[in-house]
């Protein structure tokens, strides 16, 4: 999972994506850069779609770990059962 961090760099403070490019803006503080660093994770996060969405197969709700997670795991075993893998 890619994480954002913060970074200080002489009296500024800059937030950094997982490949230690800098994303936005200097900031003067820690605690806005802390802010601006949490927004971005979560955008990042949501443009995964992580979280709970419905199954492809069963439309049931389910925790998915990222966009390539779309089968329930009941469906997932079932998919795999089946000797299809249907859910990467
Ligand atoms: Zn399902």
């Amino acid at each position: 999972m890619a994480e954002y961090r913060v970074q200080k760099v002489r009296d500024a403070f800059l937030v950094l994506n997982a490949e230690g490019e800098r994303v936005g803006p200097f900031w003067a503080n820690e605690l806005a850069a802390e802010r601006e660093r949490l927004r971005m994770q979560v955008a990042f996060d949501t443009r995964l779609k992580r979280g709970l969405r419905p199954c492809l197969s069963c439309n049931a709700e389910f925790q998915s770990q990222g966009i390539h997670n779309r089968l329930c795991d009941a469906c997932k075993d079932h998919a795999a059962s089946l000797g299809r893998e249907m859910a990467g």
